[in-house]
């Protein structure tokens, strides 16, 4: 009996790595939606991407989301508090609804919206039946414009921009017209890039690094922080996601911590100019602008041409340490990418008419 019970023991005593942890792509009804049309989504997220797929709970539709003069729902705000949804094992999630979508500053409606790097998104069934068009549609058509939007947006949730392609299903459709035209199919690029992007396991370092840039886009630093942590721990010596804890660090306010971080992520890529610029920023906020300047020295030694480093040294020598030569030089190779940008060229003129600004 012991022999036998020792397998599984030792199984549950040691769990699987998370490299190993099956992916789970979840489909989330909003508001009322039948119980086949959201079957309907995960069978195809099964059958078209090979991933397990697990119909939640449904939620209602977020009112805050409504535009009552439209009618319609506001399709980015749904996917920004679609982010909050995603399991901690998902490797996407897309919400259906019955509700009408519209994407903000674009055109009347969309049949659907997704996030190209927060791995969720939406897609509406308001437009595919007769009633909204005033003919008829029979099932199979319906079933024909579902499927065509659901593969599509699923695509973003996985990280597929739209395709130049127009024999493939991440083409971008505006009217049912071209939704009907459309493609079921990908191309052969974004079907290998999909196949590849649906293997991503979720709490691998890349997972971990997008949920981070989420969070930190959103102004939560000390999830941003638990992430960018996890990711770095998952790939150590990736001098980018190294950097991006710094920043996370850095608006967290623990500047110490980005400091130590930035130097890390130097010492990995020598040849990577961002950390040594945020550096330079972590100095500027402790007021020394001496190593601040310094810093973003190094900045361009690495990358020389970097247009944004040229004018943060260009104003730091000139308003702050009252050096205009140096100032001078960095304002002009600022302008020889960025020569619009009339602020730079006024501040140009007036050192070179010997006018000065905030020198002591
Ligand atoms: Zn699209
Ligand atoms: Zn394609």
């Amino acid at each position: 009996m012991v022999a036998v019970l020792a397998a599984p023991l030792a199984a549950w005593a040691a769990p699987p790595p998370p490299s190993v942890v099956r992916p789970t792509y979840y489909v989330q009804p909003l508001g009322e939606v039948a119980d086949a049309h959201a079957r309907f989504a995960c069978r195809v997220v099964r059958e078209t991407f090979d991933l397990p797929c697990h119909v939640l709970r449904a939620r209602p539709l977020p009112r805050s989301a409504l535009d009552r003069r439209r009618n319609q729902y506001d399709a980015d705000a749904l996917v920004a508090q679609l982010f909050d949804q995603l399991p901690h094992d998902g490797a996407g999630l897309v919400a259906i609804t019955n509700g009408d979508l519209f994407e903000r500053g674009q055109t009347r409606f969309v049949f659907g919206l997704a996030s190209l790097v927060d791995h969720v998104g939406v897609v509406s069934l308001a437009r595919y039946r007769g009633t909204w068009w005033g003919d008829t549609v029979d099932a199979v058509r319906f079933y024909e414009r579902y499927y065509k939007v659901l593969v599509h947006e699923v695509g973003h949730t996985l990280g597929r921009a739209h395709c130049e392609n127009r024999h493939c299903a991440m083409r971008d459709d505006r009217t049912l017209a071209d939704l009907d035209a459309s493609p079921q199919r990908f191309c052969a690029k974004c079907r290998d890039a999909l196949t590849a992007a649906a293997r991503e396991n979720p709490g691998t370092a890349m997972w971990h690094y997008t949920r981070g840039h989420g969070h930190l886009n959103r102004g939560r630093f000390a999830r941003a922080v638990y992430h960018f942590q996890r990711a770095v721990e998952l790939r150590p010596g990736d001098a980018k996601m190294v950097n991006d804890l710094g920043v996370a660090y850095l608006r967290r306010g623990d500047t110490g911590r980005a400091l130590w971080t930035f130097r890390e992520a130097a010492r990995l890529d020598p040849a990577f100019a961002n950390p040594r610029y945020n550096e330079g920023l972590v100095f500027l906020g402790a007021g020394d602008p001496r190593r601040a300047a310094h810093a973003f020295e190094d900045a361009l030694t690495a990358e020389p041409t970097w247009a944004l480093a040229h004018k943060q040294l260009g104003e730091l020598y000139h308003l702050v340490l009252g050096e205009e030569a140096r100032a001078l030089a960095h304002y002009q190779a600022y302008l020889e990418t960025h020569g619009d940008d009339r602020g730079v060229a006024d501040q140009v003129r007036m050192i070179k008419g010997g006018g000065r600004a905030a020198a002591p």
